[in-house]
């Protein structure tokens, strides 16, 4: 008899995510109000949430901080001068298909362009992923500068989200880079062990582990109350498995745009063993500009946060700025 091998059940998970405006307001009794801009919004950036973190959201309250980040509104159709489709130019620092470098010793690999999840506010929401390479043969440009310069170190795996790539696939990936001698470090930003934390199984614990690299994770958290449930336990998983855990948030009005918000999280990161690593100011991405915060807000809540908490689980504030050599921090 053969034995049938069952799906991983974040795929399944992943197969069964809300995709649909109307959906995600029936799921949580939103407002009707809602409906019409939503499914308006939703033609220019699909909805797309998890389960699981829908099940981390209020019902019936339309400023939940999480359904804040994934509900589209009207204001996304707005144009407003200085916010483009390339903000942070992605599309200048391309080495190869999928490769891009901006700072020293370090390159990012666009793994894949698929999320669990779709940020309203993301800098990608207008990235030709149509572009970015899908199978092996297709990462092989990339490969080949990445051999090429033995002065990159550090590869970084992004998207999209890597973690959206099956183990196979990510394992395959994973031994390509290794054969790359002047390599040492690999890291992972990805938002699955917030968005989808069934994705940290033991069979990914055991392949990251595994390899000759020395790897980081950094995952994308911007408000305490994604931190609850199994997603904490995802993270506290990975800390135990000795994998370097950071997080990035952006700062976004109405999710986070608080010291007492962005306070709780820096804490209850710092006690899961994830340490606070960057607060992003957000990309100026066309459809995004009622997210953004002023800058001299943003610099008062780091001087609180710098009140208030030890200095390291306060994150570096900054911004990404065009040609610039590394991310520019607000505050020094
Ligand atoms: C943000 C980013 C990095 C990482 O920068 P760190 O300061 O090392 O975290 C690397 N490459 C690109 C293209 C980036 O946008
Ligand atoms: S790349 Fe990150 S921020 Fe953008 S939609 Fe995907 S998960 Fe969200």
């Amino acid at each position: 008899m053969m034995l049938q091998v069952a799906a991983p059940s974040w795929h399944r998970e992943l197969a069964t995510a809300i995709r649909d405006a109307d959906q995600l307001m029936d799921r949580l009794g939103l407002p009707d109000d809602l409906r019409i801009p939503a499914r308006r919004a939703a033609k220019l950036f699909p909805v797309m949430v998890t389960e699981s973190y829908l099940a981390r959201m209020r019902r019936v309250d339309p400023d939940d901080p999480l359904l804040r980040q994934v509900l589209p509104l009207d204001a996304e159709t707005a144009r407003i001068p200085g916010f483009t489709t390339d903000a942070v130019g992605d599309q200048q620092a391309e080495l190869a298909p999928g490769l891009l470098q901006k700072y020293a010793g370090r390159a990012l690999l666009i793994a894949t362009g698929a999320c669990a999840i779709h940020c309203r506010y993301c800098f990608r929401r207008h990235f030709p992923y149509g572009d970015a390479p899908r199978t092996l043969d297709d990462w092989e440009p990339a490969l080949a500068t990445l051999r090429a310069d033995d002065t990159i170190h550090e590869i970084i795996l992004s998207g999209g989200d890597p973690l959206m790539l099956t183990d196979r696939r990510l394992a395959d990936l994973i031994q390509l880079l290794a054969e790359i001698p002047h390599l040492t470090r690999l890291r992972i930003h990805t938002r699955l062990p917030i968005v989808l934390p069934s994705r940290v199984t033991d069979e990914l614990l055991e392949l990251l582990v595994s390899s000759r690299f020395s790897t980081i994770m950094v995952v994308h958290a911007n408000h305490a109350c994604e931190l609850a449930g199994d997603c904490g336990v995802a993270l506290k998983k990975l800390v135990r498995h000795g994998i370097p855990t950071l997080n990035q948030a952006v700062l976004l009005r109405g999710v986070n745009d608080t010291a007492d918000t962005l306070a709780d999280l820096c804490e209850q990161l710092v006690d899961l063993g994830v340490m606070p690593y960057y607060l992003h100011q957000l990309d100026r991405v066309t459809g995004a500009a009622h997210f953004e915060v002023a800058e001299d807000i943003g610099r008062a809540l780091i001087q609180e946060l710098r009140r208030r908490l030890p200095g390291y689980a306060v994150p570096q504030y900054v911004r990404e700025e065009q040609g610039e050599s590394h991310k520019t921090p607000l505050l020094s």
